[in-house]
């Protein structure tokens, strides 16, 4: 089995194939907007689907950008249920300390 760490905070997690650069939970619940405000994601529905909000306002955020600890990633609705996200580009293994 492939072993895959977050790449925002080196947690050891399972490797899913179709999900390279995912982030864990924890990194995930810190998702903020380009503005700083806090972002929820969740699906639509039972059936899935892709909705996200503002966490203050409880308004409707129109896009899959959001930032972990100030790097870029893409929020999206997961295949096995669920919100999945994952950074856009992975960090150099040179800063990685
Ligand atoms: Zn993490």
């Amino acid at each position: 089995m492939d072993n895959h760490n977050c790449p925002i905070c080196d947690k050891e997690l399972k490797a899913y194939e179709r999900y390279p650069n995912y982030v864990c939970k924890e990194c995930s619940s810190r998702a903020v907007s380009k503005t700083g405000r806090k972002l929820i994601f969740s699906n639509i529905d039972f059936s899935g689907g892709y909705i996200a909000y503002y966490e203050d306002t409880k308004e409707k955020y129109n896009s899959h950008l959001c930032f972990i600890d100030g790097v870029e990633c893409i929020a999206d609705e997961a295949r096995f249920g669920g919100i999945v996200i994952q950074v856009k580009k992975i960090k150099s293994k040179i800063a990685n300390m």
